[in-house]
């Protein structure tokens, strides 16, 4: 965590804070709870994925600008605890309504992330949605329904539901690119429904597969 503030990395008391709130160990595929706190990605059990390093996930949550009352869409839920971070950061809707939407493809990592919220206290906050997220959720809405939508998976382009589903100054954060190495690209949602690009840094995700996926 340190060593995170001192390269610069972490520049916000939130993104601090929920990092140090929420048990990353929780999180992790069991036979790798003694590196819980390395700086690297770690595999998610046999499934071929993984939870992403620290420093990439304060990257994102850094530049995601999270604030009290956002509605966020999370594509790629693999472990739970990149939204259990997001939760942290958004807090609690009225009526509750829960703040946080994250999709993932494999069920069986659906229900890893599933029980790791529960454990940890966090399923009246987040759900998680078994799915292809390349489409969005509801799945091809046309809607606007989201203030944030992060993608934590490499994307050949940016889908066109999750582009749709962004609401007006919306912040879309994804890494776009090919299957070794991709930008991290943050866009923006102009008033006139086109996303305005700007490139954070270069970045190594799992593949975003499915319909508008590699
Ligand atoms: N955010 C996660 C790490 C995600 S790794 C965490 O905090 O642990 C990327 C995940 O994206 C993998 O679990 C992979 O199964 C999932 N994925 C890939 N393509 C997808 C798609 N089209 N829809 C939903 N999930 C997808």
């Amino acid at each position: 965590m340190e060593q995170l503030f001192s390269e610069g990395v972490l520049k916000s008391l939130g993104v601090r804070e929920a990092l140090l709130k929420v048990p990353r160990e929780e999180f992790v595929w069991p036979n790798t709870k003694r590196e819980s706190y390395a700086d690297s990605p770690l595999p998610l059990g046999d499934t071929g994925q993984t939870i992403s390093a620290p420093h990439m996930v304060a990257i994102m949550l850094e530049e995601l600008e999270l604030n009290r009352g956002q509605v966020v869409l999370e594509i790629g839920a693999g472990s739970g605890y990149n939204a259990a971070l997001m939760a942290e950061m958004v807090g609690r809707l009225p009526g509750g309504r829960k703040p946080i939407i994250t999709i993932e493809r494999s069920e069986k990592l659906a229900d890893f992330a599933k029980a790791n919220l529960e454990r940890t206290g966090y399923s009246d906050r987040i759900d998680v949605i078994t799915g292809d997220g390349t489409l969005g959720y509801p799945e091809k809405s046309q809607q606007p329904l989201y203030d944030r939508i992060t993608v934590t998976a490499a994307a050949p382009y940016v889908p066109r539901y999750l582009r749709l589903q962004l609401k007006p100054e919306g912040i879309l954060l994804i890494p776009v690119g090919d299957l070794w190495m991709q930008t991290l690209v943050k866009a923006k949602k102009l008033p006139d429904g086109t996303l305005k690009s700007r490139d954070v840094c270069g970045c190594m995700f799992v593949p975003l597969v499915g319909e508008n996926g590699h």
